[in-house]
């Protein structure tokens, strides 16, 4: 059970927490936390928090468990500012979609990095953003990961899981570093190629009328470019090693693909793309 809960950012993932620990009665006091007083307000009036605070020395008093759900951007001078206004037993967690820059930002901010800070990040989310988009059932089934650091104490890392878990999500643990590649290629990479082809295709003259004859394809495929700018922006910065490395891979196979329909060469085109559909039917699919 958490005492009191801080959330900061209640946003999408913020307020989902928030909604799904509250449905699971697994928090006596949720505190919600950010700039906008008038998000804030909508935050209660929806029943996500209790109450809330723009200032976040005074939001994180005598909370036992922090989450910090602001942009990657913002991630550093959150920390700085709850620095020195933790209560004792706080557990301090993040939700952000990069992890190596998330514990670089605690480092900086914290001098060393605290055994109460457990860095998580839910697999989960949709392209909307903001309080009024958040929804208790986000995180059933899906996957929250864990990269503790070598600071982290053991019994801080178990409070994080058990809140995930109380959600319905399956927890699991990893490296900073080897989160931040496999999100490279499954999550980082398609956004950036979703955005690309938008903007790409916006580019064309006669623009409008290949938006008009758009169909299901083009929708499925482009879903994800609808997602929030800032975040996005936030996140090819925090993860551009890795990203880039996926970016690399990607154009020479995108060109090996180009070759083989230049060519001609149909045989090429036909057992790519059936290679392609097996691994996915047998990963995604199912
Ligand atoms: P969101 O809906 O836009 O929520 C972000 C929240 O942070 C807003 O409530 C915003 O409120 C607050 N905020 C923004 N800048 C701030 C600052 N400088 N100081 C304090 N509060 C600030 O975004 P989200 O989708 O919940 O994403 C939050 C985090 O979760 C990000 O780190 C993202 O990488 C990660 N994440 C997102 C997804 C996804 O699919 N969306 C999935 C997994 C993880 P105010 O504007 O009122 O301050």
């Amino acid at each position: 059970m958490i005492r009191r809960l801080c959330v900061i950012g209640v946003g999408l993932i913020g307020g989902s927490l928030a909604r799904a620990l509250r449905q699971a009665g697994y928090c006596r006091d949720i505190v919600g936390a950010g700039r906008d007083p008038q998000h804030l307000q909508q935050a209660v009036t929806l029943g996500v928090i209790d109450r809330y605070e723009t200032d976040l020395a005074r939001a994180v008093q005598d909370a036992d468990m922090v989450v910090v759900s602001v942009p990657l951007g913002a991630m550093q001078a959150v920390f700085a500012a709850i620095r020195d206004h933790l209560a004792e037993d706080a557990v301090v967690t993040d939700a952000g979609s990069a992890k190596a820059s998330v514990v670089a930002d605690a480092r900086a901010a914290f001098g060393k990095l605290p055994a109460g800070f457990v860095p998580g990040h839910p697999i989960a989310g949709t392209e909307q953003s903001g309080v009024a988009a958040s929804f208790p059932d986000l995180y059933r089934d899906k996957r929250v990961i864990l990269t503790p650091t070598d600071a982290s104490a053991a019994e801080a890392v178990a409070r994080v899981r058990a809140m995930w878990e109380a959600t319905g999500a399956q927890v699991t643990e990893m490296s900073a570093e080897h989160h931040d590649e496999v999100l490279a290629a499954t999550s980082h990479l398609p956004h950036l190629l979703a955005f690309a082809l938008v903007e790409s295709l916006a580019r064309l003259q006669d623009q409008r009328e290949m938006f008009e004859y758009a169909a299901g394809g083009f929708r499925d495929f482009t879903r994800i470019a609808s997602s929030d700018p800032v975040m996005w922006r936030d996140i090819c910065l925090a993860n551009r090693t890795s990203l880039h490395v996926m970016i690399e891979r990607f154009s020479a196979d995108l060109q090996e693909l180009d070759r083989a329909m230049c060519a001609g060469d149909g045989e090429r085109l036909l057992q790519l793309f059936s290679d392609a559909r097996r691994a996915r039917d047998r990963y995604v699919g199912k």
